[in-house]
């Protein structure tokens, strides 16, 4: 799955935006500590809670296996 990183920017900033966070970087300091965090379909903008080390969760909007975490969008992992 390609992604550039303008793709990863957007998807990143609309995950701290449903999470309520004001930045990109608010999002990441908070996922860096819980075991459960927040993750976006690349597909769509779904979100939903995965495991940090997530690159492949299921989307029930769309249907595939196109979830990924936070960290795993920002490259932390
Ligand atoms: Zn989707």
């Amino acid at each position: 799955m390609v992604q550039t990183a303008a793709e990863r920017e957007a998807k990143l900033r609309a995950l701290a935006e449903s999470e309520g966070y004001d930045t990109v970087d608010e999002l990441l300091q908070a996922a860096s500590f819980d075991s459960v965090i927040p993750g976006i379909c690349v597909h769509c903008d779904y979100t939903t809670e995965v495991e940090p080390d997530q690159r492949q969760g299921w989307c029930e909007a769309c249907g595939r296996s196109s979830v990924q975490s936070t960290l795993v969008l920002a490259g932390l992992i």
